[in-house]
């Protein structure tokens, strides 16, 4: 998976198209990450003590990494990563300015 935490991301479709977030968690094994303000789920909460209200949080949750796409740190444009290897080190690289992130 090219998307990493702390990535800026964009994403391509579904409700949030358009939107870009900062990746707070990737989970490889699911191909799916959770972003900062994306994907944002209404959910109850129960009252902790009796005769209180229960509240309505907003949570982040998971979404597929497929609709999602990396923010390149240095261009600032919405690109595909790629890889560069040299001496053995693998480099994520962006495809649009060619350089590292
Ligand atoms: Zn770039």
């Amino acid at each position: 998976m090219k998307i990493r935490k702390g990535d800026q991301i964009k994403i391509i479709s579904g409700n949030d198209k358009g939107k870009q977030g900062k990746v707070l968690a990737v989970f490889p094994d699911e191909s799916r990450i959770v972003a900062e303000g994306l994907n944002m789920k209404k959910k109850h909460v129960r009252p902790k003590q009796q005769g209180k209200k229960g509240e309505l949080v907003r949570i982040a949750m998971p979404f597929s990494v497929s609709i999602a796409m990396l923010v390149c740190s240095k261009c600032g444009k919405p690109s595909r990563a790629g890889f560069r290897v040299e001496q053995n080190k693998k480099y994520r690289i962006c495809v649009r300015c060619k350089s590292e992130i």
